[in-house]
């Protein structure tokens, strides 16, 4: 069994797919110390090779979509809401 302590993380978002790190990028603009823990990195995302309609970019890899999603949600400066 894994503790965690509440003074470190105030949400959990089980999961490690596209709507769990846009969970954790929100949690943390609005200040909040969101842990995310999940089976499976990146989901269907990561497993599903190309994709070729996420705004912004003409095509990407699916895994590597999801590699730039983990690291936004990490940013602390995402952390500020505006
Ligand atoms: C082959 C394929 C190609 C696709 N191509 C595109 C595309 O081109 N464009 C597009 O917009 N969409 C595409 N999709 C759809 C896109 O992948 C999904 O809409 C997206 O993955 C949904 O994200 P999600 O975070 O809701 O769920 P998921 O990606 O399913 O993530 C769920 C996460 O939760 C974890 N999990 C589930 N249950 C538990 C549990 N009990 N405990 C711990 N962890 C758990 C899983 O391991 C996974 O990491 C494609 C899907 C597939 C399969």
């Amino acid at each position: 069994m894994v503790t965690i302590s509440t003074d470190q993380y105030d949400a959990l978002i089980v999961g490690q797919g596209a709507a769990a790190f846009a969970a954790a990028m929100y949690a943390a603009r609005y200040q909040m110390k969101p842990i995310v823990i999940g089976e499976r990195f990146g989901g269907e995302t990561a497993t599903g090779g190309l994709i070729e309609n996420y705004p912004g970019y003409p095509e990407i890899d699916g895994f590597d979509l999801m590699l730039k999603f983990r690291e936004l949600a990490d940013e602390p400066a995402r952390g500020s809401a505006s």
